[in-house]
């Protein structure tokens, strides 16, 4: 099958969270079972060009916005170590810039003609290579208008574009790139698309709901997560739209990088291991506390690796942290994100130098350290529609100790559920009590070195690998090409 990825990141090309992952993982594993998986993203001024090999193209990409036309630029390279293409979009008045979609806390003002302009050069492209994909694969809002063109648009009548089906994941469904209607025309498309049954969402402009309602199919990261956002308290607004649409929606579970993450192999850790050989692991903590300055205690060390936002649950943790104090616990965070956790957590570390270690920066050597390196990894998220470091914690035979929300609950068994095989703690109130009450339980089986070692080896076993995932988006792609196929029918026989 021939699938154009449409996505604003791509690890490790230009990344900001646990899409990138997805939109470098997912590819290569519809490669490896023979698919031709193409990906457009824009080329940010922090792409690493070098990554991907990077070469320009003489093809020139015009697109309009509202009253001027943009040129695009295209290069060409490759994902590394795999043969899938990769486009990458020039635009300097729009992507050469710090900042993938804003700067200090702060969206760019002109994401919406950023990602207009993306999302309709991704389809243009493709009557200059002569390439017709059978599915546009579009992600997050970022890449929703792509999905609306190919619905509404000029697209829907481009003989390279025309007829080919949307698949529209949704990977966080609290960004919906939602914009005052004034600034209508930057979308391109045609006025009736303004509308319940289009973009319009509070009488202003929803990127989202554009996609949602234009793809012929629709998948979110988890199962748990694909029920979630059918309800008010997950929904964002969109929960009814969504159970309108609930037959189209399917819930598949994101995978990981089992090469990129991997401690028999990892190049960034002070010492290798595996399940049977677990000493490594004792020598990557020792390794960390000291990158970090934390006393070289057999305290247990938690790890925190996350964007330092609300979605994340940093309230509860620093709600927590006090008491948390008193137990012979040790807290590693690295993360980036508002200012005001910024201050809180450092506040922290400094109350706690030896116990508590903040790293305000984005740093990929010190998460695969800190994966490594933890005894336990904590996610406190309000809402997690699938994420990615329980499973990285598991693969590095870190407990997880998460919220039962989400892709969290579909990936982790608590310790004392009865139905499933135990492999981390979960926890279900988000409150500051649930969290010691969880971090007590881990601290007692902690002390337990045989106990502790068996649930270690238990999420060492775990397949998160992304065959299967891939092989479920691959039923969902031909899903959104049969209806087209049974209309075409009808059509000859006319
Ligand atoms: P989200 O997509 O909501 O950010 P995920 O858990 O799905 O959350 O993915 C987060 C990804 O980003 C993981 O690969 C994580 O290791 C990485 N990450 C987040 N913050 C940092 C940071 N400060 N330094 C390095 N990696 C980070």
């Amino acid at each position: 099958m021939k699938i154009l990825f449409v996505v604003s990141e791509v690890e490790p090309l230009a990344k900001t969270g646990g899409l990138a992952d997805v939109a470098a993982a997912l590819p290569k594993a519809l490669a490896a079972l023979g698919h031709d998986v193409r990906i457009a993203l824009p080329l940010y001024r922090q792409l690493d060009r070098a990554a991907a090999s990077l070469a320009p193209t003489p093809i020139r990409l015009p697109v309009r916005l509202g009253t001027q036309t943009l040129e695009g630029r295209v290069w060409s390279g490759h994902l590394p170590g795999s043969q899938v293409t990769v486009y990458a979009i020039e635009q300097e008045a729009l992507y050469d810039r710090d900042g993938l979609y804003g700067l200090h806390g702060r969206d760019h003002p002109d994401n919406l003609e950023r990602f207009s302009f993306f999302s309709q050069a991704a389809l243009c492209l493709l009557p200059q290579l002569s390439w017709r994909p059978e599915v546009v694969h579009c992600h997050d809002w970022q890449a929703a208008l792509a999905a609306a063109h190919l619905k509404f648009g000029a697209s829907s009548r481009e003989p390279w574009c025309a007829g080919i089906p949307a698949v529209l994941t949704i990977h966080n469904l609290s960004y919906q790139g939602v914009f005052p209607k004034s600034r209508w025309a930057a979308t391109q498309l045609p006025d009736a698309a303004f509308s319940l049954n289009g973009l319009e969402f509070y009488d202003q402009i929803n990127c989202l709901k554009g996609g949602i309602v234009s793809a012929a199919r629709l998948t979110t990261v988890s199962p748990t997560y694909a029920r979630e956002i059918q309800t008010p308290q997950f929904g964002w607004g969109l929960e009814g739209l969504l159970r309108a649409r609930a037959k189209a929606l399917t819930g598949i579970l994101n995978g990981i990088d089992v090469d990129e993450w991997n401690p028999a192999t990892d190049r960034h850790l002070a010492a290798t291991y595996t399940a049977q050989r677990l000493a490594g692991k004792a020598a990557c903590k020792q390794a960390v506390q000291q990158r970090l300055h934390l006393a070289p205690r057999n305290d247990l060390l938690i790890g925190m690796v996350q964007r330092l936002v609300d979605q994340k649950g940093i309230d509860i943790v620093l709600g927590a942290m006090e008491e948390l104090m008193a137990l012979p616990v040790q807290l590693a965070v690295l993360g980036t994100g508002e200012p005001a956790y910024h201050r809180a957590l450092e506040q922290l570390a400094k109350r706690h130098p030896d116990r508590v270690s903040v790293t305000l920066a984005f740093d990929h050597p010190l998460a695969h350290q800190i994966e490594a390196g933890a005894d336990a990894f904590l996610m406190a998220s309000k809402f997690e529609p699938c994420g990615l470091n329980q499973m990285y914690s598991m693969r590095y035979g870190t407990v997880p100790i998460v919220k039962r929300v989400g892709g969290l609950a579909d990936t982790v068994a608590d310790l004392d559920d009865p139905s499933d095989a135990p492999t981390g703690f979960v926890f279900e109130e988000h409150a500051p009590q649930a969290l010691l009450a969880v971090a007590r339980r881990a601290l007692a089986l902690f002390r337990d070195r045989a106990a502790w070692t068996r649930l270690i080896k238990r999420g060492m076993r775990q397949d998160f690998s992304w065959r299967r995932s891939a092989q479920a988006y691959v039923r969902v792609y031909q899903q959104a090409r049969a209806p087209r196929a049974g209309h075409r029918r009808v059509t000859r026989r006319r």
